[in-house]
């Protein structure tokens, strides 16, 4: 049996009968780290002895007979932009090397409570700003599925890692499809929690209005086992739900039983958003339709609102939030500093701190927030931006009103080729036509493999659901995994032992 072929939950309960040792687990995707990750990239940290130790002292644990989780002793790799103390937290940017965060992530709590051990951190588009890992400072992940195309982003390095088996699942984080887009360009299931569910401190903030942790993972069911690990209503983040409690004995069932029936459920499917893709992504995505369908669900038509705004208002949110989140990397509260600082007077020092320290696409961003902030430019940009978030929120609940739930694509085509749109940040930004809505709304959505291309790579498909019934989406997604076996396709280099 090889280990890096089984899903999480497999293994976990492999660990959990005392078939196989927590270090076996270790061992085993230290190895694979060790012969892939050099030309993957999919890590930027990661370190054996402290994967060992971790694997030690949670089987300690077992063997004392603590009940920890349905995931204890499972290796798992965490998005650098999220606070560890075990591991630097760099948000793959120049300004950040170096910087080991003083506490841990509540999620990181959560998970190590749960028994998980942490592979290391995965690399990311700079400050998740991105959709490539092409803006990393540590250059891109590599595509597992091909190498000469991207693995998504921002949490690309999340995606190869498990895609490519050097780690059994992951997490990302959210902001506009950072955990969706990858997961379809590399053939797994990931899920953008419902705004709230997921405690975000200890995310190093993009745009707080708008970012989301979530599970990337081979399964539904895996993904369901993490979110039961991570969820809790956190007193140090002001944004999280209680529903918490609910949702875990939810989950919980989810790990265990999970049959959601399909009868009655009424899934939209908006054609609209068909039209617009690669032809491959149409067909896997109607088949996908095709088998909700057959499992009993009523497709219905459905017109997503205000389309062509979604994209101008998220980035114009997105860019606003972040020009006052990372306001604080100036080299005296967070940063880089040069040697020669107590020379400079204070305009200079900051200036030349944040040109060094942040790369060009960060840069372009903060640029473009702060102008839409400025005094005179404010009600024409920010505020309509606004305006028009809440129009899509109330339309959505509106159109929403007895659906369980919208099928979409998550992107217009498979994983492009590394830097295809270099020098053309808008037609960059255009792959995030799908994606934005889950977070400009608050709402959960999930992305599942539903095929792969005629050039091999990925195609997937998604949910968009009710606030806090990420549930649903999951036993949906679920349900369908139990008909279908897209999500267990591996790439050829995810072979143990072989390097990538
Ligand atoms: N691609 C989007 C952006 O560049 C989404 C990023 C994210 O979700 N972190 O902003």
């Amino acid at each position: 049996m090889q280990l890096t072929e089984l899903s999480a939950w497999q293994l976990g309960d492999l660990i959990r009968k005392k078939e196989i040792r927590a270090l076996d687990a270790a061992e085993a995707v230290v190895a694979e780290i060790k012969t892939k990750n050099e030309k993957l990239n999919a890590f930027l940290s990661y370190d054996e002895a402290v994967i060992r130790s971790q694997a030690e002292g949670v089987q300690e644990k077992l063997d004392a007979g603590q009940v920890l989780s349905p995931l204890a002793g499972v290796p798992m790799a965490v998005k650098d932009n999220i606070s560890t103390r075990l591991y630097p937290t760099t948000c793959a940017s120049d300004m950040l090397q170096g910087y080991l965060p003083p506490y841990d992530a509540t999620v990181i709590e959560n998970l190590q409570q749960a028994g998980a051990v942490i592979t290391g951190k995965t690399n990311m588009d700079e400050f998740a700003m991105g959709c490539s890992t092409e803006t990393s400072f540590r250059g891109p992940a590599l595509n597992p599925w091909n190498q000469g195309h991207t693995p998504g982003g921002s949490s690309g390095g999340s995606a190869a890692a498990v895609a490519a088996g050097l780690s059994w699942y992951a997490l990302g984080s959210d902001t506009g499809g950072s955990i969706r887009q990858p997961s379809a360009y590399c053939n797994l299931t990931g899920l953008k929690p419902s705004y709230g569910l997921v405690s975000r401190y200890g995310l190093i903030a993009y745009a707080s209005s708008l970012d989301q942790i979530g599970p990337m993972a081979r399964s539904a069911r895996d993904c369901a086992a993490v979110m039961d690990c991570i969820t809790s209503q956190d007193s140090k983040d002001s944004t999280s739900s209680d529903h918490s409690t609910a949702f875990k004995a939810s989950c919980y069932e989810a790990t265990t039983g999970f049959n959601i029936s399909l009868k009655g459920r009424k899934i939209a499917l908006p054609e609209q958003a068909l039209a617009q893709v690669d032809p491959a992504v149409r067909r896997a995505v109607s088949e996908t339709a095709a088998v909700f369908k057959d499992l009993g669900a009523d497709i219905v038509p459905f017109d997503l609102p205000y389309q062509d705004a979604s994209v101008p208002v998220y980035y114009l949110i997105a860019c606003a939030e972040a020009s006052g989140n990372l306001a604080r990397y100036d080299g005296v509260q967070y940063g880089r500093q040069p040697d020669n600082g107590h020379e400079m007077d204070l305009t200079a020092f900051y200036e030349h701190n944040r040109s060094a320290g942040f790369g060009k696409e960060v840069k372009r961003r903060l640029m473009l927030g702060t102008f839409v902030l400025s005094s005179g430019y404010y009600d024409a940009w920010y505020l309509k931006a606004l305006k028009m978030r809440r129009m899509i929120i109330d339309s959505y609940n509106e159109m929403m009103r007895g659906i369980d739930a919208v099928l979409m694509p998550v992107t217009p085509s498979a994983a492009p080729p590394l830097y295809q749109h270099e020098d053309d940040p808008l037609a960059r930004y255009i792959s995030d036509t799908f994606t934005v809505d889950a977070n400009l709304t608050g709402r959960p959505a999930i992305a599942f493999p539903c095929g792969i291309n005629a050039g091999g790579l990925p195609v997937g498909a998604q949910l968009t659901g009710h606030l806090l019934a990420d549930d649903i989406l999951l036993g949906l997604v679920h349900a369908y995994q139990t008909q279908t076996s897209h999500h267990e396709k591996r790439p050829s280099s995810a072979r143990k032992g072989e390097p990538a």
